[in-house]
């Protein structure tokens, strides 16, 4: 029999019909929502409990079997891709907050929450989790690939929002890491490691969560520039006078028209554009925002038009956090591989420009959306449907990745590496630091059964 029906009959009594080996449910795990292909895992299999999945882990090392961590999904570089022989370990029913410290401002929460579900649950206590990459992911799927978003230039990313972690270890062993103070001296920063592995060293079931207290006031305002450099000069002025800016993105000017057709965004011209939001006591916002629109008007912006009304608010970011959908949207037939870079924010304008006149030189279709006050930023890169559509959208990610890498920066600023960003993990990060990395791994997971093949490139001779 082969190790994985051995794995599975020894699982059988404890999980019952939550292994699922139907069709319909292999292929709902086979992939995330990044271009890479699909492969149907042999089982999945829905973990409950911290136990369960130490459970599962025991066995799997014991028979040798894959075991790939499943959240919610939505990863973009293949992460969550599985193994045919292996296992889809699916935490997304891991959904209890544990408990919630309001004087502390932390909280821990299973895996399985989603960012959603603790704002939600968070919504009457005036604080807030800030953290918020797109999709419906999960708490420990945003660990496991050190997950930003809008709100990291003010409150920073998962590395500094995650205080400490339950962990399964490859042998089924349970570690926790770091714990609820603020500061520590004491011993490796294992949460560190564990946050950004992608699950290949460990499975993350709990987290302890820095919170964040509901600012007094928020005010939002949009600014639209004639040419692009100046949308991103104003970024990379607002971040070198250290204005405390909440959220700050740009759209260039065909993400703009992917936008205004898809969430039906009135009174904007098609042209590169900034969002900004700021966050704080009234007065001070109001101060930001004087300071921001004269840092605009130096860089040539028009239009500067700001409001603290919530409805507009909501729908201004509703529009942003729709953009991955918009660009789907915008060419029929075409599919869209979300690129992700970063560099030194005194890096981006030549980075940005760099990369439009490789959109342009590609012929592809590629509007560009970034965090542009933490250096980072996405292009969705429109696949042709023709034979060769794939080949050339890859190619201008290479491009961008390059120019990012030449420019002191990294191949990916938030999306992680999964199997798509492994072939530029050397040229980043060096050979001998590549190696400390596999060493790492073969000392946590000896029988490589924790999602074989991510991340880390085969060494080569
Ligand atoms: C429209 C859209 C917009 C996005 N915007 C952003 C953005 O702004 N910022 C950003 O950072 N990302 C963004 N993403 C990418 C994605 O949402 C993030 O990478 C997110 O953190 C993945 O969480 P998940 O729960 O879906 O993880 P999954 O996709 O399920 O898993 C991701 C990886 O983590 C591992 N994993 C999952 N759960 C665990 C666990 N409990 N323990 C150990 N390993 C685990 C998986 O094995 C896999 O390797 C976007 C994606 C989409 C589709």
């Amino acid at each position: 029999m082969a190790a994985l029906e051995h794995a599975l009959n020894d699982l059988a009594e404890m999980f019952g019909d939550r292994i699922s080996r139907s069709e319909a449910m292999r292929d709902h795990h086979a992939h995330g929502e990044g271009w890479q292909p699909a492969c149907l895992p042999g089982a999945v299999i829905f973990a409950e409990s911290t136990q369960e999945v130490s459970a599962v882990l025991r066995t799997c090392n014991q028979h040798g079997v894959p075991v790939v961590a499943f959240g919610g999904g939505t990863s973009l570089e293949g992460h969550v891709t599985p193994s045919e022989q292996g296992i889809s370990l699916d935490l997304s029913r891991m959904t209890r907050i544990v408990e919630l410290n309001a004087e502390d401002l932390d909280c821990r929460v299973e895996a399985g929450v989603t960012r959603h579900a603790l704002n939600a649950y968070l919504r009457d206590t005036g604080l807030f989790f800030s953290v918020d990459p797109g999709g419906e992911s999960t708490l420990g799927g945003m660990c496991a690939t050190r997950a930003s978003g809008t709100a990291a230039v003010r409150y920073g990313t998962m590395r500094e929002n995650a205080l400490g972690l339950t962990v399964v270890l490859a042998d089924g062993r349970i570690v926790r890491t770091g714990g609820r103070v603020r500061k520590s001296a004491t011993g490796y920063d294992l949460t560190r490691l564990f946050v950004g592995s992608e699950g290949t060293l460990g499975i993350i079931t709990e987290v302890q969560l820095r919170l964040h207290g509901l600012p007094e006031a928020i005010a939002t305002a949009v600014c639209q520039f004639d040419r692009l450099e100046d949308a991103v000069n104003t970024a990379v002025t607002t971040m070198q006078i250290g204005l405390p800016i909440g959220r700050m993105e740009l759209l260039d000017e065909v993400q703009m028209d992917a936008c205004i057709q898809y969430s039906k965004l009135t009174g904007y011209e098609v042209l590169p554009t900034m969002f900004f939001e700021f966050h704080g006591a009234p007065a001070a916002v109001r101060e930001q925002v004087e300071t921001m629109e004269a840092i605009v008007a130096d860089n040539n912006g028009k239009g500067f038009m700001w409001s603290n009304n919530p409805e507009e608010r909501n729908e201004l970011w509703k529009a942003r956090h729709n953009v991955f959908w918009a660009c789907l949207a915008y060419r029929p037939h075409h599919r869209g591989i979300a690129t992700d870079a970063v560099v030194p924010v005194s890096a981006l304008t030549e980075l940005i420009a760099g990369c439009k006149h490789d959109i342009e030189e590609s012929g592809l279709i590629a509007p560009i959306v970034g965090h542009v006050g933490d250096g980072n930023f996405h292009t969705v890169i429109l696949v042709p449907p023709e034979d060769d559509g794939l080949e050339r959208a890859l190619e201008l990610d290479r491009k961008i990745v390059g120019r990012a890498l030449s420019l002191g920066g990294a191949c990916s600023g938030e999306h992680g590496v999964g199997l798509g960003k492994k072939e530029f993990m050397e040229r980043e990060h060096g050979r001998d630091a590549l190696d400390v990395m596999r060493m790492l791994k073969a000392s946590f997971d000896p029988n490589n059964i924790l999602n074989p093949g991510k991340m880390l490139p085969d060494p080569v001779n």
